[in-house]
C-alpha cells in the first residue's frame, strides 16, 4: 500500500491545495470546506456511480499478464517503457492497475485515477512500487494539478461516459506544454453491427451482474473455438482472447456499462487539435496478419479502436 501525498493532491473545486485531516482519514480543502475519505490508503473523491459493473470486473478477475501488458502498453500509446523513467505520469482510468504496474516499473512516478473500487485491485498489484499511486476520482474532475504531467494516457475508458468529449478535454488539461497525451477509444464500426449492438445491449446493461456473467461464460467458451472466434464475433461481440479469464472479462467489459460510445480516427485527431496538441500520430492495432487488418480497415472488427497519441503545444 502507497499512500496518497496530499503535497500531490488539489482541490477538485478550487484547485487549491489539500491536507489531510482526522488523523490522516481524510483529506480537507481549507478553500472550499470539503472533505473526502480515505480508504485502505487512497483518497475517494467520487463513489462508482455508473460505473460500477467496472469495480465488480477488475477486483474479481485476474487479467494482468506481465509481457502482455508492456507490450499493449507500448502500442497503445506509442511511448517506448525506456522514454519513462522520471517521468511524471498520468493513468486516466486505470481500471486494475496493469498499464499504472507498467509504467510505474519503467521508472515513472505514477497517478491512476479511477472512477470506480478498481482502485482497491489497482493498489494490490502495485503494492510493490511506492511511485505508483491511486485515487479513486471523476476525470472530469481530477485532483491534480493542471498541465503537471509529462505523459497522460487513456486506455479504453472515456467512451464510457454521458459524453466522450468532455471526459477528453478535462484529461487533456493535465498534460504539460510539450508533453504527450495518448488515448485509445472505441472505433465505429458498420451500421448493421452498430444497431445489432445497441440492441443487444439495451438488455445487457439492464441485467443483474450475476446473469450477465453467466452470458458471458457462453462467449467466452466461443472465444475459444477456432476459426468460429474470428467470424461470429463480427455479428455479436466477445472476446478472443488466449486465456479464458480474460474472455470472461473482457466481454462483461463490453455488454456491461452503461454508456458506450464508438468514434472515429477523424473525430479523435479533431479533438487533440482543437484542444491543443501537435505531431498527431494514429496508432496502428497490436495485433497483424492480413484477415485482421482488412477487417480492421473496414471497421468490421467490434472492440478495436480508434487510437491518437499527440504532443501539447508549448
Ligand atoms: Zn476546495
Amino acid at each position: 500500500m502507497n499512500p496518497q501525498s496530499p503535497a500531490e493532491l488539489r482541490c477538485p473545486r478550487s484547485g487549491d491545495p489539500l491536507a489531510l485531516r482526522n488523523e490522516g482519514t481524510e483529506v480537507f480543502c481549507s478553500t472550499c470546506g470539503t472533505s473526502w475519505p480515505i480508504v485502505n490508503g487512497y483518497p475517494r473523491f467520487v463513489s462508482s456511480d455508473h460505473l460500477a459493473s467496472f469495480g465488480l470486473q477488475w477486483n474479481k478477475y485476474e487479467v494482468a499478464h506481465d509481457d502482455e501488458d508492456r507490450a499493449t502498453f507500448q502500442a497503445k500509446t506509442g511511448v517506448l517503457l525506456h522514454e519513462l523513467l522520471g517521468q511524471r505520469v498520468l493513468d486516466a482510468g486505470c481500471g486494475g492497475g496493469r498499464y499504472s504496474k507498467v509504467a510505474g516499473e519503467a521508472g515513472a512516478l505514477v497517478f491512476g485515477a479511477d472512477h470506480t473500487t478498481a482502485v482497491d485491485k489497482a493498489s494490490q498489484l502495485c503494492g510493490h512500487l511506492p511511485n505508483v499511486r491511486f485515487v479513486q476520482a471523476d476525470l472530469k474532475h481530477l485532483p491534480f494539478e493542471p498541465q503537471s504531467f509529462d505523459f497522460v494516457f487513456s486506455i479504453g475508458v472515456m467512451h464510457h461516459d454521458v459524453r466522450t468529449r468532455n471526459v477528453f478535454d478535462a484529461v487533456a488539461r493535465m498534460v504539460k506544454p510539450g508533453g504527450r497525451y495518448a488515448v485509445w477509444l472505441y472505433r465505429r464500426n458498420q451500421w448493421w453491427q452498430e444497431r445489432l449492438n445497441d440492441a443487444l445491449r439495451r438488455r445487457t446493461t439492464r441485467m443483474k451482474p450475476e446473469r450477465l456473467e453467466r452470458y458471458c461464460r457462453f462467449g467466452a467458451w466461443l472465444g475459444g473455438l477456432p476459426v468460429l472466434n474470428k467470424t461470429l464475433n463480427k455479428i455479436v461481440n466477445f472476446s478472443a482472447h488466449p486465456n479464458w479469464e480474460n474472455r470472461v472479462c473482457d466481454t462483461f467489459d463490453w455488454f456491461a456499462p452503461e454508456y458506450q460510445y464508438h468514434h472515429t480516427v477523424e473525430e479523435l485527431s479533431g479533438w487533440f487539435r482543437e484542444a491543443g496538441f501537435d505531431n498527431l500520430q494514429v496508432l496502428p492495432p497490436e495485433k497483424s496478419g492480413r484477415f485482421y487488418r482488412w477487417t480492421y480497415e473496414h471497421n468490421l472488427l467490434i472492440g478495436s479502436g480508434v487510437n491518437v497519441v499527440g504532443r501539447k503545444c508549448p
